[in-house]
């Protein structure tokens, strides 16, 4: 089995029903091969959650969480680990050159740190334009290029 509910009930925080997806993988070079969770709102889309404040149910007053807003021009970004997950408004996360091209070849945009600028595949890849590397132009909430969908190169960062 590679991957199962581990929690389906009530959130501790504030009662509201949360699942937890626990997956196997060994493909993250980094990590190697480790059980990774999933904690999400089970009654509402995970990106619907976030903009309204539901997310407090699973991520209580983390300083990382983002801002609930109404204004339907805020854009957000996201990045998937999830294969092939919401490619229409998800970066596709890729650990490595392979797995990028794999995604590139299926039409999904991927985010990928890089070791150096010399990994950079400048044809199908532009480099994020917050980074040192960029000269630090704009931040994600004036960019927003990591916001999926099959049009536009995909993102590359150097590893920080
Ligand atoms: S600055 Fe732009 S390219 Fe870089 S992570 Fe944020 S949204 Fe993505």
């Amino acid at each position: 089995m590679k991957s199962g509910i581990i929690y389906n009930g009530p959130s501790l925080l504030d009662g509201q029903p949360i699942v937890v997806i626990a997956t196997f993988s060994n493909r993250n070079t980094k990590t190697g091969a480790v059980v990774q969770t999933y904690i999400l709102r089970s009654d509402i889309n995970p990106l619907e959650a976030s903009k309204t404040g539901a997310d407090f149910s699973i991520c209580g007053d983390c300083v990382m969480r983002g801002e609930p807003t109404t204004d339907p021009k805020r854009k957000i970004t996201a990045y998937s680990h999830q294969s092939g997950w919401r490619p229409d408004i998800a970066m596709q996360s890729a650990d490595n050159r392979a797995q990028a091209v794999a995604h590139w070849k299926a039409g999904r945009r991927t985010f990928r740190v890089i070791a150096d600028l010399g990994d950079l595949d400048k044809e199908n890849e532009a480099l994020c334009p917050a980074s040192k590397e960029a000269g630090r132009r704009v931040q994600c909430t004036a960019c927003k290029l990591c916001k999926g969908s099959s049009k536009g190169k995909s993102i590359a960062i150097v590893e920080h």
